[in-house]
C-alpha cells in the first residue's frame, strides 16, 4: 500500500503533503465550483458528435440516472449566451485571421474590448496546434448546450457492460506509443496524423474536421472495432518505459480511478432508495489497487501545478466582459486558490519532461494521443458520464497545455496559448473532482478501519 510519507512516484511530493494541501485549499475549490457562476456552467457539444471510432447503437444507457438536465439559455448570464455571441456575426465570422491576431494583445489578457460579449470564449478557428484536446465549444457552437454542473453531479449512473468497457479499453490503447521511427514517418506524411493504437499500419485517417472525413474515419474504425473488443490491453506500461509514457498512463488511470471513486461514494442504494457511499464498490475497484490510488494523487499534483502556473496572468484576464463586479469577484476567488497553492513548494516539475533529442516527436505523439482520448468521450453511451468524461479530459488536456506550452513568467506577452472559458471551467472542476476523490478516499479508509475494529 502507499505509505503516507512516501513520495508519489514521478512527482516531488508525498501523499501526506498532498492531503494536507487538499485540506487547506478544499474550501476555496468548493467555493469556486459551487458558488461562482463562471465555474458552475459548462458549455459543450454533448449530443452533436458521433463516436468517430465505432458505431455503438446498443451501448446507450436509457436509465434516468444517465440523463442530463440542460440549462435554459435564458438562465445563463447574458454575456455567456451563444445568442450573445451571435451578435458578433458569429464567433467564426468575427475571428481575426491568424496574422492579424498575432499583433493583438493576448486574448488571455482579455483585451478584446468591452463590447465583446464573451472575450473568454475566444475561439481559434482551427483550434491551436498546442491543444491537448479537441475543443469542446468549437466553431459557432450550434450543437453546444449549457449544462449546470451543480444540477448534474457526477455519481453512480448504472452505465456499465460492453460499451463502458470498450471505451476504457480504447482509452488505454492510446498508451501504446509508436516507435520513434513510426512517429517520424507519420509526421512526415502529409495530411495524416498518427492515430493512436489504431494508427499503426492503417490507411491514412484524416482527423474528423469535416463530415466526409468523419465518415472515412468511421469506416476505418468500424473495421478495427473487432480488434478493439478482442484485445485486452489494460495493463500498466513496464517500469522501464520513459517518463512521458508513464505520465500518459498515470493521467488516464488516475482519471479512471477518480471516476470510480465518485460513483462508489455517491452510489444509489436500490433497497433504501438513498444515495451514499458504497464500501463494497470501493473495495472491489480501488482498495486493493494502490497503483490506481497513486495515479489519482499524481493527477492531483499535476493539476495543482498547472493551476498555480496561471497565477501571474490572472490579473489581466477578463472573466466576464461588460460586468466589472462579476469579473473582479471571479478573479479574486480564483486568485485566492492560486495564491494558496503557490504558498507551498512546487509539487511537480514538468521541466524534466520532453527534454531528450526525440522530445519534439514524442510530444506531438503524446498530444495526438491525448486528443484521441478526448474524442473517445463521444463514444460514452450515458449522457451524464459523457458530460463528466468530456469535462475531465478537457481539464487534463488544459493542464497539460499549461504545463508543457505555457510560460508562467510571460506576463504580458502573446506567446502563451489561448485559454478558452470552457478550458478554465474544465480545469478548475477537474481539480474539484480530484479534491473530492482524495476526501472520499480518506472517508472510505475510515470506514474500513471501523469495520476492522468491530470485527
Ligand atoms: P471499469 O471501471 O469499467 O474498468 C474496466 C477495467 O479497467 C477493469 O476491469 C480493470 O481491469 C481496469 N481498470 C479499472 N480501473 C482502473 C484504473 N484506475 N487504472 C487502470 N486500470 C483500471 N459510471 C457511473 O456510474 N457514473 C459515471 O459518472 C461514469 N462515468 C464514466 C465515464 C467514462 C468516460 C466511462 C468510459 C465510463 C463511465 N462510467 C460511469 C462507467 C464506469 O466507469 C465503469 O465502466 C462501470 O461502472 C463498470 O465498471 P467495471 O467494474 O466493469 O470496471
Amino acid at each position: 500500500s502507499n505509505e503516507p510519507n512516501s513520495l508519489v512516484s514521478d512527482a516531488c511530493v508525498s501523499y501526506a503533503t498532498l492531503e494536507s494541501i487538499n485540506s487547506e485549499i478544499r474550501p476555496a475549490i468548493q467555493y469556486l465550483t459551487n458558488h461562482v457562476d463562471f465555474f458552475t456552467y459548462y458549455r459543450l457539444d454533448l449530443y452533436g458528435r458521433e463516436c468517430p471510432f465505432w458505431s455503438d447503437d446498443a451501448g446507450f444507457c436509457a436509465n434516468r440516472a444517465c440523463a442530463v438536465e440542460l440549462t435554459d439559455e435564458n438562465d445563463i448570464p447574458e454575456s455567456w449566451r451563444s445568442s450573445e455571441l451571435g451578435k458578433l456575426e458569429g464567433p467564426k465570422a468575427s475571428q481575426p485571421s491568424p496574422e492579424v491576431r498575432k499583433e493583438e494583445p493576448s486574448p488571455f489578457k482579455g483585451e478584446l474590448g468591452e463590447d465583446t460579449a464573451e472575450s473568454c470564449v475566444f475561439e481559434p478557428a482551427e483550434g491551436d496546434k498546442r491543444d491537448y484536446c479537441v475543443p469542446e465549444d468549437e466553431g459557432n457552437g450550434n450543437n453546444c448546450v449549457y449544462v449546470s454542473l451543480l444540477d448534474n453531479p457526477e455519481r453512480f449512473t448504472g452505465y456499465a457492460g460492453q460499451s463502458a468497457n470498450n471505451v476504457w479499453k480504447a482509452v488505454y490503447q492510446e498508451n501504446c506509443f509508436n516507435t520513434q521511427a513510426q512517429a517520424q514517418a507519420q509526421k512526415q506524411s502529409t495530411n495524416s496524423q498518427p492515430f493512436g493504437a489504431f494508427g499503426a499500419g492503417m490507411p491514412k485517417a484524416p482527423v474528423a474536421a469535416d463530415p466526409n472525413a468523419a465518415a472515412d474515419l468511421k469506416n476505418v474504425m468500424d473495421r478495427r472495432k473487432h480488434e478493439v473488443v478482442q484485445k485486452n490491453l489494460i495493463s500498466p506500461p513496464p517500469e522501464e518505459q520513459c517518463l512521458e509514457k508513464r505520465v500518459f498512463y498515470k493521467v488516464v488511470s488516475g482519471m479512471h480511478a477518480s471516476i470510480s471513486m465518485h460513483l462508489c461514494y455517491d452510489f444509489f442504494n436500490q433497497t433504501t432508495g438513498e444515495w451514499g457511499p458504497n464500501l463494497q464498490c470501493y473495495k472491489s475497484r480501488l482498495h486493493n489497487f494502490p497503483d490506481r490510488i497513486q495515479n489519482m494523487y499524481f493527477n492531483y499534483a499535476i493539476l495543482l501545478r498547472a493551476i498555480s502556473k496561471l497565477r501571474k496572468n490572472l490579473p489581466q484576464y477578463t472573466f466576464c466582459a461588460g460586468d466589472k463586479r462579476t469579473n473582479e469577484f471571479t478573479r479574486k476567488k480564483l486568485a485566492a486558490l492560486t495564491d494558496s497553492i503557490a504558498s507551498h513548494p512546487s509539487v511537480f516539475d514538468e521541466s524534466v519532461m520532453f527534454r531528450d533529442e526525440n522530445a519534439a516527436v514524442l510530444k506531438e505523439d503524446f498530444r495526438t494521443r491525448f486528443r484521441n482520448v478526448s474524442r473517445l468521450m463521444d463514444c460514452v453511451g450515458c449522457d451524464k458520464c459523457r458530460l463528466w468524461g468530456k469535462l475531465q479530459t478537457s481539464g487534463y488536456g488544459t493542464a497539460m497545455k499549461i504545463l508543457f506550452e505555457y510560460d508562467e513568467n510571460e506576463e504580458g506577452g502573446n506567446k502563451n496559448p489561448v485559454l478558452r472559458r470552457t478550458e478554465l471551467v474544465a480545469l478548475v472542476n477537474t481539480l474539484g473532482r480530484l479534491s473530492n476523490s482524495l476526501h472520499a478516499f480518506t472517508r472510505f479508509g475510515a470506514m474500513i478501519e471501523r469495520e476492522r475494529v468491530i470485527e
